[in-house]
C-alpha cells in the first residue's frame, strides 16, 4: 500500500519561491571588479534571476543544453546558477584555473552554447574562443562602464542584456531527475570527466549539508564560501544558504587574500566559512601579522585535501572550530564531516589531535564501505585499510558522455580512489589514494602520512612521496622535497634522520631528491603522475 502523500518533485526553483517569501530581506554581499562591496538581498537577486532567464529564453536553446560560467564567487554567478538550472538548462561551471587545452576540451565536450565570464578571464578566452565552435556568445559579467576592450566576437555585457528585461518569468515544470549543473573533475590522470548533477541530487545534498553535524546552517548564520563556485558548486552553499535564510558573503577574486577575507569576516559578521586548507594559511598569516581577531567566526569546513593539524591549532587560538570535511566532485561533494557526538574536553591532547585529523563520519544519505583487493568488506576497526566506496542519491552513477569508467563497477558503489580506515564510531580517515599507493613487499605505505611527516620539518616547504621501482621490494617510497626559506642547507641525511621514531622504519623513504617546485593540477593537487614521469629514470642507490 502506498502512502497518501503528495508526489512533489524536488526542484531548485522551489528554493527561489521559498527564499523570496521567507528570507527575502536577507543579504548577499559580493566583491566584484566593478564594486568592492556589492550588497542586495535574496528578493533582488531572484528578480534579476528572472530577468536573466528572459535573456536566456531568447537564445532558443533546447532543454538540457549547457550554459557555461567562467566566474568567481559573486552575485552575478549566483544569478546565473539559478537562471540556467531553473529554465531547464544545465549550468556548467568551468574552472578557469585549468590549462587552456583542458578548457577547450571541456567546453567542446560539454558543447557549451553560451559562456558567462568574469572580466578577469576575457584575455584567457580571447586565446581559445576560436577553438570552441559550439559557443554562440560570450557574456561578460559586468556593467557597461566596466566592459573591457576585447577582440572577442559575439560578446555582450551582462548588465546591458538584463537592463530592459521583465522581472516576471514562469519557471517550467521540470522532472526532478533533470540535469541542472555540470562540473568537470580534473583528476590527476587522463581528460577531465564531467559530473552531471540533477535537481533532485542537488536539493537532497543541500538539505544534508545543513544538518547540525555537517555545516549546521541556520537563519542566524552568515556564510562565506571561499571554495569556488566552479569547484563542485561551492560545496552546495549557493543552494543551502537561501533555504536556511543565511546571509551570503562572496569574496569574488579575493579568495586568496587574507586581508580581504579578514575584513569581510569582521565587517559582515561571518559565522561559517568553507574552503581548502591553503586559503586558511593566508588568513592565519594576516591575523598573526596584524594582531586582528575574527570574533564572529564560529566554525569553518576544511576539505578537498587533508587539513594539517597546525591550521586547526592556529584557528583554535582565534576561537574558530575546524570541521574537516571529505568529499568529491562526484559526490556533490559532501560525504563526511568531523564533528563529535560528545565533548572532546576529556580527551588527552594526543587523542584529540588524532581524532580531529580524521575525515569524519558519513553524513546521512551517504553510505560508505572499505574493501580489500578482492572486493571483500573490511571491518570498521580503525586499523584495517582499503579502497573506499560510496553510494547515495548525490553520488554520480556515471560520467557525462563516458559510459565505461572503471570507477563504476556495476555493483551500485562508486570507487572513490581513496584508501581509508573507518573506526567503530564511524570516523573515516583517509590514509592514501589508490592511484598513489606504494606497495612495498606486498604491504601498503601511506604516502600521505610520510608526506605529512616530511612537511613538518621546519626547512621543508613542500614534499611528495611516490612509489618507485625497487628490485627487491617491487616499490619503495621516493621523497621529493622543495626546500623552504632558510632550508638551503637541508641535506638528504638530515631529511631522512627526521623520520626516526616518527613512522615505521620500513615506511622511511628510500631516498630523497630536491627540486625547485612540484607539479600541481589546476586545483592545487599534487600531480603524482607527472612526478612519476619526471623520475622514471631514477635508480635507488645500491
Ligand atoms: P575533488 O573531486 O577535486 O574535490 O577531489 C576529491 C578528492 O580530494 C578525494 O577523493 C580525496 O582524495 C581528496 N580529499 C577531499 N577531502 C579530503 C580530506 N578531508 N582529506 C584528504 N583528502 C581529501
Amino acid at each position: 500500500m502506498n502512502g497518501l502523500m503528495m508526489d512533489s518533485g524536488l526542484s531548485i526553483a522551489s528554493i527561489i519561491t521559498h527564499a523570496e517569501r521567507v528570507n527575502g530581506d536577507t543579504e548577499i554581499v559580493s566583491v566584484t571588479r566593478d564594486n568592492p562591496r556589492h550588497r542586495y538581498n535574496y528578493r533582488d537577486a531572484f528578480a534579476r534571476t528572472r530577468q536573466l532567464a528572459n535573456v536566456m529564453a531568447r537564445w532558443n536553446l533546447d532543454q538540457g543544453e549547457r550554459i557555461a560560467t567562467l566566474a568567481w564567487n559573486d552575485y552575478r554567478h549566483f544569478e546565473t546558477y539559478y537562471a540556467a538550472s531553473c529554465s531547464g538548462y544545465v549550468c556548467h561551471t568551468v574552472n578557469p584555473r585549468l590549462f587552456p587545452e583542458q578548457l577547450v576540451y571541456i567546453i567542446n565536450h560539454a558543447e557549451d552554447q553560451y559562456v558567462l565570464l568574469d572580466p578577469d578571464f576575457v584575455p584567457l578566452v580571447e586565446g581559445l574562443a576560436g577553438e570552441c565552435p559550439t559557443v554562440k556568445g560570450w557574456i561578460v559579467l559586468t556593467s557597461e562602464a566596466h566592459m573591457p576592450e576585447t577582440s572577442l566576437a559575439n560578446v555582450h555585457c551582462y548588465e546591458t542584456l538584463l537592463a530592459n528585461e521583465s522581472e516576471q518569468f514562469d519557471w517550467p515544470q521540470l522532472d526532478e531527475n533533470a540535469a541542472c549543473a555540470l562540473c568537470y573533475t580534473s583528476g590527476t590522470t587522463g581528460n577531465p570527466k564531467g559530473v552531471l548533477y540533477s535537481h533532485r541530487s542537488t536539493l537532497l545534498h543541500a538539505y544534508a549539508t545543513m544538518m547540525p553535524d555537517a555545516m549546521g546552517l541556520s537563519a542566524r548564520d552568515v556564510v562565506m564560501p571561499i571554495v569556488p563556485m566552479f569547484h563542485v558548486n561551492a560545496w552546495g552553499n549557493p543552494y543551502s544558504c537561501p533555504i536556511a535564510g543565511a546571509k551570503l558573503v562572496f569574496p569574488g577574486n579575493k579568495m586568496g587574500d587574507g586581508e580581504t577575507l579578514a575584513a569581510l569576516i569582521n565587517e559582515e559578521g561571518v559565522t561559517m566559512s568553507a574552503g581548502v586548507p591553503t586559503v586558511w594559511l593566508g588568513l592565519i598569516a594576516h591575523l598573526k601579522t596584524t594582531g586582528k581577531q575574527v570574533e564572529s567566526l564560529d566554525r569553518i569546513i576544511v576539505g578537498g585535501a587533508a587539513c594539517p593539524l597546525s591550521i586547526m591549532e592556529d584557528l583554535d587560538t582565534y576561537g574558530v572550530q575546524t570541521r574537516v570535511g571529505w568529499g568529491m566532485t562526484e559526490m556533490s561533494p559532501l560525504g563526511s564531516v568531523n564533528t563529535s557526538p560528545a565533548s572532546r574536553e576529556d580527551y588527552s591532547d594526543e587523542a584529540f589531535a588524532k581524532v580531529r585529523l580524521k575525515a569524519g563520519r558519513p553524513i546521512f544519505g551517504v553510505e560508505m564501505k572499505i574493501v580489500d583487493d578482492e572486493g571483500n568488506d573490511l571491518p570498521w576497526d580503525g586499523v584495517a585499510f582499503g579502497s573506499l566506496k560510496v553510494r547515495g542519491p548525490w553520488v554520480c552513477s556515471s560520467y557525462y558522455k563516458l559510459e565505461d569508467s572503471d570507477a563504476h563497477e556495476g555493483d551500485g558503489w562508486f570507487e572513490t580512489g581513496d584508501v581509508a580506515t573507518i573506526d567503530p564510531q564511524g570516523y573515516m580517515a583517509i590514509t592514501d589514494r589508490t592511484k598513489d599507493v606504494i606497495k612495498s613487499g606486498g604491504e601498503w605505505i601511506s604516502s600521505i602520512e610520510v608526506e605529512n611527516v616530511a612537511t613538518d620539518h621546519p626547512k621543508v616547504a613542500e614534499a611528495a612521496v611516490i612509489g618507485h621501482f625497487h628490485p627487491r621490494w617491487s616499490e619503495r617510497p621516493l621523497l621529493i622535497v622543495v626546500r623552504g626559506p632558510g632550508g638551503e642547507d637541508l641535506s638528504a641525511e638530515e631529511m631522512l634522520a627526521w623520520f626516526d621514531g616518527k613512522i615505521a622504519k620500513w615506511w622511511t623513504p628510500e631516498a630523497v631528491e630536491f627540486v625547485d617546485e612540484l607539479p600541481h593540477t589546476a586545483t592545487g593537487k599534487l600531480q603524482k603522475v607527472a612526478l612519476r614521469e619526471q623520475f622514471k629514470d631514477f635508480s635507488f642507490p645500491e
